[in-house]
């Protein structure tokens, strides 16, 4: 058989390393034999045989021929490797082929040392010449030889009986060849067992190679030794040490966040069971923990992205400082962030947690030389016994800071069921909005409102109701506390107004000159867009015709904020009246409200229903009178009521005991009786 330099056995060592002198031996064998300068690619001996191989016209011809240039590099460097390994007295038998003058000729040669005068080491080479009919022999014993792949062959005792030259460029001492170059002791057990089929497969293993430990795809055969007709077992392996660095590089950049170099949701999920079942292991209680930083889009807006980053940052650092080592931080995206705990103690340890994140955060901090402090929110959710699943846990934190946001920020919420219930409600009432919306499944009834002077209707409020496709009617206690909390009030609030002054304007045609009240949420007076809208949909007021009047809750009013004391400044300037609604509900630093713009006080039913509703009221109205606006009675019920408001000088009422919220057809109707 053809090359199988068996580097391993120890019968090739016996062969001397011959010294040049001796190797006239050779000049009359009927085999070509030759002596080749490794280091200067030269042949320097070579008898009559070896001339007519080498298609040479004399001696001196082929002597002077310089080989290094059809020589390729893998041929350079596996001479060279033979060249340091003749030392130990080793012989390769191998197939080798030749080009003189460009023509190939394949021979099986045997390699061994020859030292030259000047002590360098060269190459003998014995050859013989290959029958044509080997020719696919020939061919996939040349693969083999000059594949990158590394093969070789194993007894059944673990030791190595033949390594193709890659194999020999990566092992290139015997001991480095044995199995212990495995750092896979699974791949190790493996093959140290009797070869059968079972062990065949691929695995990954650290290997220790003349390049240091490499990353090495190793391929397990079972296979037969073609000399001794014993099983064997056959293994290729291939260096895949960068492509695997790469696979891990790609898999962080694909699990983490490139502003905070924190880990993302894709790698917390993944990471989380693990997380979850060793907490459960040590008897910890594990816990999820969602933090949102408050008002984070302000500092986006006012300051710039660049400024939001850094704060981001920032953030992070505090963050990773304020967390026990063992929790596990990364960033869901935008300003959400989410932390996987677990704790002995459980809850109480927890919230110890989060009280120090929420002052970590507090502490000023310099970006882009403004001094910020900011808060977040915390939602918290316990894995109850270990058994909650990581998306239950994120949910359910998720709805704790919904909770927590709902509350003003600055706050932990722990998740308790309540909160699912809620936000179950939530959703099937925030569905049925989007829908009403769009299907005009919105209607706005009205609530007349009587002068207690001329007994006559004088104004009405518009107070919306949601036509349920089931044929009910909600009212609007049920959806506009959903509709404030998801945003969808602005939209809501669009439609309120216009509607309301489409009305208006129907009962001006008519020549019905009574205002229109509307409710206008919270919400709506921090959205820029509402002022627009007002200047928009404005009809000519002129309290000649009958007004738009806009109900503003009390509690709006006495927020001490600059803006929206301009916001009403400007909607006074574009003629639509204000009135306070649920007046009396508020405790508020009632002077304060004198600065605006007030037509109207409406007196909230809570007071005009109490018991004691004559002391209340009057003190109520007392300072209702400072204003030198209108004063409503709200929720009149009874006629007692009514004649004590009326001798008490309130200006107007509306109520039960004179007519409840109605369709807008039906106000019509009311007004052209009355006429
Ligand atoms: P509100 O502005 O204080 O409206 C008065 C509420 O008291 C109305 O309830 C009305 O039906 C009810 N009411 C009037 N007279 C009586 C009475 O004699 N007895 C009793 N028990 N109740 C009486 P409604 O229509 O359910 O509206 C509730 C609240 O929803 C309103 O309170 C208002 O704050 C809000 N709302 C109604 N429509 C709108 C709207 O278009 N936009 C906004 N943002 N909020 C609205
Ligand atoms: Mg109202
Ligand atoms: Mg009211």
């Amino acid at each position: 058989m053809i090359n199988a330099p068996d580097i391993d056995d120890p019968a090739n060592r016996s062969t001397a390393v011959l010294t040049f002198g001796a190797v006239e031996v050779f000049r009359n064998s009927r085999f070509p034999v030759w002596v080749f300068d490794i280091d200067r690619s030269r042949v320097v001996w070579a008898n009559d045989p070896a001339l007519e191989v080498w298609a040479a016209t004399s001696a001196e011809e082929l002597l002077a021929r310089d080989l290094s240039t059809d020589m390729s590099t893998s041929v350079r460097g596996r001479l060279q490797q033979y060249q340091s390994g003749f030392g130990n007295g080793v012989h390769f038998d191998e197939q080798w082929t030749i080009f003189p003058r460009g023509n190939p000729r394949s021979l099986l040669c045997r390699f061994r040392g020859c030292v030259l005068d000047d002590g360098r080491m060269a190459m003998l080479c014995e050859a013989q010449a290959i029958n044509p009919d080997d020719l696919n022999l020939l061919r996939s014993s040349q693969a083999l030889l000059y594949t990158a792949v590394m093969v070789t062959t194993y007894s059944t005792s673990g030791e190595c009986t033949y390594a193709n030259p890659a194999a020999r460029r990566a092992f290139p001492m015997a001991e480095q060849a044995a199995l212990s170059r495995f750092k896979n002791a699974d791949l190790r057990a493996i093959l140290s067992r009797e070869p059968d089929s079972d062990a065949e497969g691929t695995y990954l293993s650290d290997v220790a190679t003349s390049r240091g430990v490499r990353k090495h795809e190793v391929e397990i055969r079972q296979s037969y030794d073609p000399l001794e007709g014993r099983r064997n077992f056959l293994v290729t392996e291939m260096d895949v040490t960068e492509q695997e660095a790469a696979k891990r590089e790609m898999a962080v950049l694909a699990t983490s966040d490139a502003l905070t170099g924190l880990r993302n949701r894709t790698y917390l999920a993944s990471a989380a069971p693990a997380f979850l079942a060793a907490a459960a292991r040590h008897g910890k209680v594990a816990a999820l923990l969602l933090l949102d930083i408050d008002r984070f889009k302000f500092v986006n807006d006012t300051l710039g992205h660049a400024a939001g980053d850094t704060l981001l940052q920032e953030i992070t650092r505090r963050l990773s400082e304020a967390l026990p080592e063992t929790a596990l931080l990364s960033r869901l995206g935008g300003d959400e962030f989410c932390c996987l705990l677990a704790e002995e103690e459980g809850e109480r340890a927890f919230l110890r947690v989060c009280t120090s994140i929420l002052r970590q955060l507090r502490r000023p901090m310099l970006v882009d030389n403004n001094d910020l402090s900011v808060s977040a929110s915390i939602g918290l959710s316990i894995s109850e016994n270990g058994m909650t699943t990581f998306d239950e846990l994120l949910r359910k934190a998720d709805l704790a800071l919904f909770d927590a946001k709902g509350n003003g920020g600055n706050a932990v919420r722990a998740f308790r069921p309540e909160l699912a219930e809620r936000s179950h409600r939530f959703l099937l009432v925030d569905t049925e909005l989007r829908e009403a919306l769009t299907r005009n499944r919105l209607e706005l009834f009205y609530q007349p409102r009587v002068s207690f002077k001329t007994g006559k209707i004088v104004a009405a409020e518009a107070l919306i109701r949601l036509n349920s496709p089931t044929g009910s009617l909600v009212l609007p206690g049920e959806f506009i506390p959903i509709a404030e909390a998801t945003g969808r009030i602005a939209s809501i609030g669009r439609w309120v107004l216009r509607e309301a002054v489409r009305h208006l304007v129907t009962l001006r045609e008519q020549g019905i000159g009574i205002n229109l009240s509307v409710n206008v949420s919270p919400k709506q007076f921090a959205d820029p867009s509402f002022l627009s809208l007002l200047r928009q949909v404005r009809p000519t007021l002129d309290g000649v015709q009958g007004d738009i009047e806009l109900e503003i809750t009390e509690n709006v009013l006495v927020e001490t904020d600059r803006r929206l004391q301009r916001v009403l400044m400007q909607i006074s300037d574009l003629g639509y009246k204000l009135a306070i609604d649920d007046f009396g509900t508020a405790y508020s630093n009632l002077a304060s409200l004198t600065r605006y713009p007030i037509s109207c006080i409406k007196i909230d039913r809570s007071l005009i229903s109490h018991k004691d509703f004559r002391l209340l009221v009057t003190g109520v109205m007392t300072i209702a009178r400072t204003f030198g606006a209108r004063i409503v009675a709200e929720g009149v019920e009874t006629e007692t009521q009514r004649l004590w408001l009326e001798k008490h000088h309130c200006d107007e009422f509306q109520g039960f005991l004179f007519s409840k919220p109605v369709p807008f057809a039906e106000l019509q109707r009311m007004l052209g009786a009355e006429r």
